[in-house]
């Protein structure tokens, strides 16, 4: 049996740069590499947490955009399980059931927890402190045995992981204890050149803007600080452009762009050109294809994804409160 995989992303429509380097493409090698069976989820209830940030009027179409974005560079319905969090609402029961072995103290303490009350002071609501409760429950729900993280992420799956172990030592075995599998992703850092790229911060490319747009957008990108004269000398290691380069063009441009920045032959505008056409090259087969998807297709893609996770999703209910007492 393949082992599962479970990713959960929550929806912040059309993706940036920054989400395809650090995320999707890892999605799409994963979903190919034929060793594992992957579900990626679109995780709606967690946007709620956070309502002012994404605009509940926002939430439906911002689903369908990253859907679109997500197919489009790569991931197959045919491959792996895309769905949306809110449609397979066992979830929502199991989060209850894991709640009960989960200390409140633990959650308040929580980095991620403490992070949003700071930035949210106004609306502190229970499904902000639940959050990791959630994430557990996406996880088992599906008994994943793998989940990709960011360091970011890894103080979460710490904590589901000691779910399980109260879990299991309560009520019996039933869960595997989810791995991390870490992404050695880039930090990609925003066109202000100061900050991870971020939607919040708009600082971001998307992935699905037009070739205009994302000249214009390269061409904003903040380079290397030191570099005041056009006749200085930069250096590439500390310069946003020269990072995106060595992901969108080809080696003996990079190559070239390093020796040419370092000795001062080659000006900022000219390099930022030059990443605009490739990055534009690179993605024109990803525009044109999701330039084909209908949303009715999106919505086909998301319902079928949500029915083939929701037997596995049952299963693992029905277990757990059987070993609950519940059934
Ligand atoms: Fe950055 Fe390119 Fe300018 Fe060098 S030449 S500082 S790599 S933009």
């Amino acid at each position: 049996m393949k082992t599962r995989v479970f990713s959960g992303a929550r929806p912040t429509g059309r993706q940036h740069i920054g989400n395809y380097l650090g995320a999707i493409q890892n999605y799409v090698a994963l979903q190919n590499s034929g060793e594992f069976d992957c579900l990626y989820c679109i995780v709606d209830y967690h946007a709620l947490t956070t309502m002012e940030e994404v605009g509940v009027s926002h939430l439906r179409g911002n689903i369908i955009d990253m859907a679109a974005d997500w197919l489009a560079a790569g991931l197959d319905p045919n491959k792996a399980t895309i769905f949306v969090q809110s449609h397979v609402p066992q979830v929502t029961e199991l989060m209850l059931c894991l709640s009960m072995v989960t200390p409140i103290g633990q959650l308040m303490r929580s980095p991620s927890f403490k992070e949003k009350v700071k930035h949210h002071p106004d609306n502190v609501n229970y499904g902000l402190l639940g959050y990791p409760v959630l994430m557990a429950a996406d996880i088992l729900l599906y008994k994943a045995e793998v989940v990709p993280v960011g360091e970011d992420q890894l103080a979460h799956l710490e904590l589901a992981r000691e779910i399980v172990r109260r879990f299991n030592y309560h009520f019996g075995p039933t869960f595997p204890e989810p791995q991390p599998r870490l992404t050695s992703f880039p930090r990609v850092m925003g066109i202000d050149g100061k900050y991870k790229m971020s939607k919040s911060l708009d600082n971001y490319i998307e992935l699905a803007a037009d070739e205009p747009t994302t000249r214009e957008l390269v061409g904003q990108m903040v380079t290397d600080p030191t570099r005041r004269l056009r006749t200085d000398p930069g250096h590439p290691e500390i310069c946003n452009v020269y990072t995106l380069h060595r992901f969108f063009s080809p080696p003996a441009r990079v190559a070239a762009v390093e020796q040419g920045c370092r000795s001062a032959a080659l000006g900022c505008v000219e390099c930022k050109a030059m990443l605009a056409d490739d990055m534009n090259a690179q993605l024109a087969e990803f525009r044109a294809r999701r330039a084909t998807f209908s949303e009715d297709y999106i919505r086909d893609v998301l319902n079928e994804g949500a029915k083939k996770a929701a037997p596995l999703a049952e299963a693992t209910l029905l277990e757990v409160k059987g070993k609950m007492g519940l059934a």
